[in-house]
């Protein structure tokens, strides 16, 4: 029977005591956001969590999502925990009063998102999706469009998909051949097929939406030339052409040309399913204007690279515990520097330095990460209620985590849960231990919304490149200001030394990536995910830092502190020093990776 604890202390003691966020949250004027609705919302999604979405999670796994005459269902109890979910107004927490949210701050969101992703990471990837999707009709849908489907988009009674990947394009969005016809009454036919849709079609909610990317006819030639368009699974009861004036309290009921034709089979992620849409001379709507439709998927792309950093966290997490429980129960050979437990034949492998090197690997990186995700979490609030230089400031900054949020927490998930296998041995392999089906589940986070190298190139591409570096000024700065405020503090030097040291040396690598790469575009790419990796590293170090500077004032308080001072050390000394090996990588440049003959690969 897996194990699931939802890391309740480690969020109160980062949303509390590293972030203050009730204060943060209070200057931007979300009032009610105190210390005690704070601990009680997320301590009764944790309970949720764990009680009604953790038993539906291996089932998913054994069972998957079927397809039969179009209709998809899926595993037996997802569509009620689901609907537990919708009961209980989970996924609307950070939407709008207006549309039925309770418009809490969005770094309660990321705290969410890592409880649900634990437990059923397949229902969580749709509800990432539900948030997505209302965030876009929210902002700019058109009239009644928003009136209609932001409130049930909002709460998950109709769930959301993005279409954008086709048969023969996903990351080159340029190609896509899907094509919207205008009908010249503000409505359009939408024509195409789209690959590879997470719950296109299910048995969860009444009706989907889906964000669909497609083409005018006399669109402009590559992304230039995309439009996005609300294309609802079933039309509104009354609709007969065009927009609808006043369609608040329509409910859906005609079909309208939405059609499900296969889903995958899958490495993992069993319990959702993976669908090829077809849409046949479908009703659609646009979405903002004509030809954004890249940039306006960019925006809920960024909201799901967020959303999917924290998949590799919420696995990592879960596949620690249940690695930790096994280690401490099995016995194999003795403490090499003598008998530890005389009572029993043999000691717990937790004796043995490789495992500890596994084990605490997994344990520091998760709860980096965790930071990380709070951290971007915050930002995002003061993005959208902050005035003036700290919006700005929050901005730039979400920029460039969000792409090294996405890569270096999913590859960092990926790790985890291998470990997690191999601190286990044969049965870390078995089904039964259920850890195969996290490090199946959380492979695919490397892949979706733009795979890893992609955000990679994005951020040394888009993000650092064209602003010669600009935008590491908001991020490092207030590093070094840490440094230099607290180096001098006893028991820091331990952890400002390497991490002023990460700092310069992140400086040195962009500027080596950026005069290099301004003469030969090989250059940059070919270091782009060894910088990424970099960039992740130190700030995982930075928020390392932090920690134990509020766990040096409380050591001996609770033992919670002196494990977090202790994991903070595992982090400066057996996982900062990556960095050296990275930067390494980062300096061999492109030129034998490019010579080398397709002929001889
Ligand atoms: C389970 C699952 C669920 C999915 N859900 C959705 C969904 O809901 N909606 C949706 O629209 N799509 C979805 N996708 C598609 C997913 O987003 C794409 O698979 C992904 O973006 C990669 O595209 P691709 O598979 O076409 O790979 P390709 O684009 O063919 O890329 C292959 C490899 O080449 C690399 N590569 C490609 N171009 C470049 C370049 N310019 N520079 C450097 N490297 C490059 C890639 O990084 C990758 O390693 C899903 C896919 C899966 C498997």
């Amino acid at each position: 029977m897996v194990r699931y604890d939802p890391p309740l202390r480690d969020y109160h003691f980062l949303l509390h005591e590293v972030f203050d966020v009730c204060q943060e949250m209070t200057t931007l004027g979300f009032e009610e956001f105190d210390q005690e609705f704070v601990d009680t919302m997320i301590d009764e999604w944790a309970k949720f969590c764990k009680e009604v979405w953790l038993p539906t999670n291996a089932v998913g796994d054994e069972e998957g999502a079927k397809l039969s005459k179009g209709v998809v269902t899926t595993p037996s109890g997802f569509k009620e925990a689901w609907a537990a979910a919708v009961e209980g107004s989970w996924f609307a927490t950070v939407c709008e009063p207006e549309h039925g949210g309770m418009g809490l701050p969005l770094c309660f969101r990321n705290t969410m998102d890592e409880f649900a992703i634990s437990t059923n990471m397949a229902l969580a990837a749709i509800g990432a999706l539900c948030l997505g999707v209302y965030d876009l009709i929210s902002e700019y849908g058109i009239g009644c469009l928003r009136s209609l489907y932001s409130p049930k988009v909002a709460t998950g009674e109709w769930c959301g998909t993005m279409c954008l990947t086709e048969p023969h394009c996903g990351t080159d969005l340029g190609l896509i051949y899907s094509k919207a016809t205008p009908m010249g009454d503000g409505s359009y036919r939408i024509k195409g097929t789209k690959l590879f849709i997470t719950g296109g079609e299910h048995d969860l909610s009444d009706n989907i939406i889906h964000m669909v990317l497609a083409k005018l006819p006399d669109a402009p030639e590559g992304t230039k030339g995309i439009s996005l368009f609300l294309v609802p699974k079933y039309l509104p009861a009354d609709y007969v052409s065009g927009l609808p004036e006043d369609c608040s309290d329509q409910l859906a009921a005609e079909i309208n040309g939405v059609g499900c034709s296969s889903i995958e089979e899958k490495m993992g992620l069993h319990g959702q399913p993976t669908c090829a849409m077809n849409f046949d001379d479908s009703v659609g709507w646009l979405v903002g204007e004509l030809n954004m439709g890249m940039k306006l998927m960019f925006e809920m792309m960024n909201r799901e690279r967020l959303a999917t950093g924290m998949m590799g966290l919420g696995l990592g997490e879960i596949a620690y515990q249940n690695a930790l429980d096994w280690c401490k129960e099995r016995r194999q050979g003795r403490d090499l520097k003598g008998v530890n437990d005389p009572t029993e034949e043999a000691d717990n492998i937790l004796v043995h330095p490789d495992v500890r090197r596994m084990l605490l690997r997994v344990k520091a990186n998760n709860e980096g990460s965790r930071a990380l995700g709070i951290w971007i979490g915050t930002l995002l609030d003061q993005m959208k209620r902050g005035e003036g230089e700290v919006q700005e400031a929050a901005e730039a900054l979400v920029a460039v985590l969000t792409p090294v949020a996405k890569a270096h927490m999913t590859d960092l998930g990926m790790d985890s849960t291998n470990d997690c296998i191999q601190v286990m041995g044969g049965a870390g392999y078995i089904r039964e231990s259920s850890v195969e089906q996290f490090y199946r589940d959380v492979r695919i986070a490397a892949i979706w919304e733009g795979t890893n190298g992609i955000q990679a190139l994005d951020l040394v591409g888009r993000k650092i490149a064209p602003n010669l570096g600009r935008h590491l000024r908001p991020l490092l700065w207030p590093i070094l200001e840490f440094i230099e405020e607290n180096r001098d503090i006893e028991g820091m030097a331990e952890f400002t030394k390497p991490l002023y040291q990460g700092v310069r040396g992140l400086q040195q690598v962009t500027l080596l990536l950026m005069s290099e790469g301004m003469a030969n575009a090989h250059f940059l790419a070919a270091g782009a995910t060894d910088y990424c990796r970099y960039f992740g590293n130190i700030m995982l170090s930075y928020l390392w830092a932090r920690m134990a500077k509020v766990c040096l004032e409380k050591q001996g308080d609770d033992m919670f502190y002196d494990a977090k001072l202790a994991t903070a050390r595992i982090f400066f000394e057996r996982i900062y020093p990556e960095t050296i090996s990275l930067a390494a990588k980062i300096q061999a440049g492109h030129h034998n990776l490019m010579t080398y003959p397709e002929a001889m690969m």
